[in-house]
C-alpha cells in the first residue's frame, strides 16, 4: 500500500445485518478517459462521478455485455455517453456547447427540456434483448439521480456517495437487502448516515481504510477487489460496418472531397484511415471478389 487507492472496486457485506455495498476508486482509468478530449472542469466532474456510479451499478448486476448511459440534449451538454462493461472496462465521451462553469450543476448541464433524459441501456452484446431504464433528474446531482434510478429499477433501498476532482473519482454504494429485518434497520440508518457524510473517503489511502473509516464499529467483510480500467471496444471492422451503413454514395463524396476516408473514435480518439481502394472495397460485390 502507500501508493494510494489506484483503480479498485471492493464489494463488502455487513456480517450482522442485511446490508451490502461497494466502494470504488478511479485514478488512472479516469485520467486516461479525460486525456482523450479537452473537457472543461465542470464536465470532468460529471464524467468522473458518472464513471464511478456506472462501475458500482455494473458490478452489482449479473450480466455480460455492457451497461451504457446516454444523454442527448439541446442545453450546454449535447451528448454524453458513459459505458461500463461486465469486466469493468470504462469509456466515455461528451460534446458540449459554449462555456461550462467549473461548479456547473447537473441541471445546468442537462438543460430545461424534461424530454431529454439520461437513458441506461443494458446491452447483453449477444443479440439478446436490450433492457432500458430512465435516470431522472431528481436531486440535481449524479448521486441523487442514480439513487432514484436504483429505488425504481431494483426496488432496493440504496445510498450513493460520489465525488470526482483533481483526476480522482470515488464512490460508495450501500444497499439494504429487501428481506432485512427490523433489527437491521438501526444498522442501515447508521451506515446510510456514514455514507451520506463520506467526504473523508476522497483522501482515504485505500479501500480498507475507507471501510474502517465509514463503519468503525461494524464487522464488515470485504471481497477480493476488482480492477476497473479504461478500454475502448472500437475496431477497424466496426468502423467499416459504420461506413457500409453510411452508403457508397456518401463514402464516394468524402473520397472526392478529401482523397481518403478518416474516422475518429469519439470515445478514445483513435483514427481509422481508409484509402480509396479500401473504402470502395467495403461496397464491392462479395461474389466478384472471389479469386478463381
Ligand atoms: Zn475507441
Amino acid at each position: 500500500m502507500g501508493a494510494g487507492f489506484a483503480d479498485n472496486l471492493t464489494r463488502f457485506v455487513f456480517e450482522r445485518a442485511a446490508v451490502r455495498g461497494a466502494v470504488v476508486s478511479l485514478d488512472a482509468a479516469y485520467r486516461d478517459i479525460l486525456a482523450c478530449h479537452p473537457y472543461p472542469s465542470g464536465l470532468q466532474s460529471l464524467i468522473g462521478e458518472t464513471l464511478a456510479a456506472m462501475c458500482l451499478l455494473a458490478n452489482s448486476l449479473k450480466f455480460s455485455g455492457s451497461l451504457i448511459l446516454q444523454f442527448h440534449g439541446a442545453g450546454r451538454l449535447r451528448l454524453f455517453v458513459v459505458e461500463c462493461s461486465a469486466a469493468l472496462e470504462l469509456r466515455a465521451t461528451a460534446q458540449w456547447e459554449g462555456e461550462i462553469a467549473a461548479d456547473a450543476r447537473l441541471t445546468d448541464l442537462l438543460g430545461e427540456d424534461p424530454e431529454s433524459r439520461m437513458v441506461i441501456t443494458l446491452d447483453p452484446k449477444d443479440g439478446g434483448p436490450l433492457y432500458q431504464g430512465v435516470v431522472g433528474r431528481e436531486g440535481g446531482s449524479v448521486g441523487a439521480s442514480f439513487e432514484h434510478y436504483l429505488a425504481k429499477s431494483e426496488q432496493i433501498d440504496s445510498r450513493l456517495w460520489l465525488r470526482a476532482a483533481q483526476g480522482r473519482a470515488r464512490g460508495v454504494l450501500l444497499q439494504r437487502m429487501p428481506a432485512s429485518s427490523e433489527a437491521d434497520a438501526a444498522t442501515w440508518r447508521r451506515a446510510a448516515g456514514a455514507v451520506a457524510d463520506a467526504a473523508f473517503l476522497f483522501d482515504a489511502p485505500d479501500a480498507h481504510a475507507a471501510l474502517v473509516g465509514l463503519f468503525p464499529t461494524d464487522d464488515v467483510r470485504a471481497f477480493r477487489p476488482r480492477q476497473p480500467r479504461f478500454g475502448c471496444s472500437c475496431s477497424r471492422p466496426r468502423v467499416a460496418a459504420v461506413l457500409r451503413l453510411l452508403g457508397s454514395g456518401e463514402v464516394e463524396s468524402i473520397l472526392e472531397e478529401r482523397g481518403s476516408v478518416g474516422v475518429d473514435c469519439e470515445f478514445c480518439n483513435r483514427r481509422y484511415e481508409f484509402a480509396p481502394a479500401e473504402a470502395r472495397a467495403l461496397f464491392a460485390d462479395p461474389s466478384a471478389a472471389v479469386v478463381h
